[in-house]
């Protein structure tokens, strides 16, 4: 059983979505959610393929704000934007924002670490190591963090999706792993950001938890950081997808209630 009827974090064609804004919408009023959030990848100059392109940002917000209006009286849609770590905008313009960390800056210039395991060794060619990818990651992450302070931090350990499906050879369970979490889950807590349970490892099959792992949840629960649950939808059959298995993950860890957004802010709604 699962109460959260909401969802902040889904694409649509205007980044790499497969449904257009209003397929996303009238599928979330078919599951009969209380709200959604559409979250498109906003522009970067290093990612032409997966974001926004620079010229539809515009009518990307212009289209989502009048669908907010024209859909009010049967769902609320918020007007939001994933945006990368390396290429910020400001958050005033938008409900909210989602800050993530999909590249690593390395000699040679940007690389994702999170899509093919050829630009993961790439990274960690160029940054001296699978650990030192891991801790490139986790300073940008607590930079993004602690100076931009996103309304929500994306799938925390976005890293591990290759690891996970045993694609890049870093282990996620030497020591020095666990305490650079400990440290990045510290300074989380200091910035007031909350953080996203992502499911899209789960329903895509990569991994029996979300991002982040049953581990990190477990920190951020000794610290009382909030959730969010999203479950980074590019398609509009997985609006919801996994959001069972996560909540029963959050609880058996200790939680018991995540934030959901509503006209007044983030609420506590029991899971
Ligand atoms: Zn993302
Ligand atoms: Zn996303």
């Amino acid at each position: 059983m699962n109460n959260i009827l909401s969802n902040l974090h889904c694409h649509s064609t205007y980044s790499d979505g497969e449904n257009t804004l209003e397929e996303m919408i009238q599928a979330a009023i078919d599951l009969g959610l209380e709200s959604i959030g559409i979250s498109d990848h906003a522009y970067a100059p290093y990612d032409l393929v997966c974001c926004i392109p620079q010229e539809k940002m515009e009518p990307y917000h212009r289209e989502l704000n009048s669908l907010k209006e024209q859909y009010q009286d049967r769902i609320a849609v918020y007007a939001g934007v994933e945006v990368d770590a390396f290429y910020l905008y400001d958050k005033a313009d938008w409900d909210y924002v989602i800050g993530s960390v999909h590249y690593l800056k390395g000699r040679s210039g940007y690389h994702t670490i999170e899509a093919t395991p050829a630009q993961f060794e790439q990274a960690a060619e160029e940054l001296g190591g699978y650990r030192a990818v891991a801790e490139a990651y986790g300073e940008t992450l607590v930079k993004l963090a602690l100076e931009y302070r996103p309304h929500i931090l994306g799938h925390l350990d976005i890293l591990t999706r290759l690891v996970r499906q045993g694609q890049v050879p870093l282990d996620t369970q030497a020591s020095w792993y666990r305490e650079m979490w400990q440290e990045i889950i510290r300074s989380i807590a200091q910035s007031g950001c909350l953080v996203e349970v992502n499911t899209s490892a789960i329903y895509r099959g990569q991994s029996p938890e979300p991002f982040p792992s049953v581990e990190i949840l477990k920190m951020l629960q000794e610290r009382k950081v909030p959730l969010v649950l999203n479950s980074d939808a590019h398609q509009k059959q997985n609006l919801i997808a996994a959001f069972s298995q996560a909540g029963e993950l959050l609880r058996a860890v200790g939680y018991t209630t995540v934030k959901v957004l509503r006209p007044q802010g983030f609420v506590d709604v029991a899971l």
